[in-house]
């Protein structure tokens, strides 16, 4: 530790709906751990050339405070182009967010080299590389909140796919004619289980309240989530099936009541998985808490600039 020639600094940028989550890891090999954090207010009504902009000046600040960053990753909720390095689709931020440049102008405001990643992403690759994923050779992760994030990572590396979309676990169907999905289609996963829908199948103001009434004992709100760990354990059991996970990683503002929806998740997995050995299959909940985003973002930036720089090194060989 502390050996400078042997450690790299790297910056994630955690874009939210309220707050800016920033963190600088250090990589000791395969070691990170975080060295600095912090978050401000995202000027979310002011439009997307303020966010970058914000985005620019916090990193900024964070790389003021930390000397020697390398690179940067920003987590994106929504949907990116992660060639161009621009936002397609962001749920929840008002503005034209369609091919907004943010990796360009965040990266050039910081002179180091920056990647954008989907949010939910950058959290299953936080808990992979050192996290509730640790030791995994193949991951899958859901996101519980608002919406319901979705990550898969395969032989120790998170699965982006050609245009980063990979993982949406979230939004794969699991009733035909279910209810709408804020993705257009109907009867998500999403669509039984963001906090909204946990909070109606409990009979409460909130998937919080949900989850504290059942605890209290109340009925109505324990059957709620009962069902709700149903449809987790389906939409689980189904990747368990496709991807053949050691491990599940259950995480996000709703995971504090995963413990009441584990054994419903887990009586489904046995019902419903045949092809492969539940005995290897670990489900727990995230390690990581809120920092999760930030901190995979910083590590992705990291392994993002290094492929670039071992491609870059060998490009001219090829050619010749
Ligand atoms: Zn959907």
């Amino acid at each position: 530790m502390g050996d400078a020639s042997l450690t790299s600094r790297h910056l994630g940028l955690d874009l939210g709906g309220t707050n800016i989550k920033w963190v600088v890891v250090e990589r000791e090999a395969d070691e990170w751990r975080v060295l600095d954090r912090d978050q401000v207010a995202t000027p979310t009504a002011d439009g997307p050339d303020a966010v970058v902009q914000r985005l620019a000046t916090v990193g900024a600040e964070a790389i003021r405070r930390s000397k020697r960053v390398i690179s940067v990753g920003i987590g994106i909720p929504g949907l990116y182009d992660p060639v161009a390095g621009t936002t397609r689709f962001l749920t929840n931020f008002p503005g034209a967010w369609a091919g907004k440049p943010v990796a360009g102008p965040v990266g050039t405001a910081l002179r180091l080299p920056a990647f954008l990643i989907n949010d939910a992403r950058a959290f299953g690759l936080a808990e992979l590389r050192l996290g509730a994923g640790r030791g995994a050779s193949s991951m899958v992760g859901l996101v519980l909140g608002t919406g319901v994030g979705g990550v898969i990572a395969v032989d120790g590396r998170v699965i982006q796919a050609h245009d980063g979309t990979a993982g949406e676990i979230g939004h794969q169907t699991l009733e035909p004619d279910g209810p709408s999905c804020g993705c257009g289609n109907r009867g998500c996963l999403e669509a039984f289980t963001r906090a909204d829908r946990i909070a109606a199948a409990c009979g409460t103001a909130t998937a919080e309240e949900g989850v504290a009434r059942a605890r209290a004992g109340d009925v109505r709100a324990s059957e709620g989530l009962a069902l709700v760990g149903r449809y987790l354990g389906i939409g689980i059991a189904n990747m368990v099936t496709v991807i053949a996970p050691d491990r599940v990683v259950i995480g996000g503002g709703v995971a504090a009541g995963a413990d009441l929806l584990m054994r419903p998740i887990r009586d489904e997995l046995r019902r419903r998985v045949r092809t492969t050995s539940l005995d290897e299959v670990e489900v727990v909940t995230a390690a990581l808490g809120t920092w999760a985003g930030a901190i995979g973002a910083a590590i992705h930036g990291a392994e993002e600039a290094e492929r670039r720089a071992a491609k870059a090194a060998v490009a001219p060989i090829a050619a010749g």
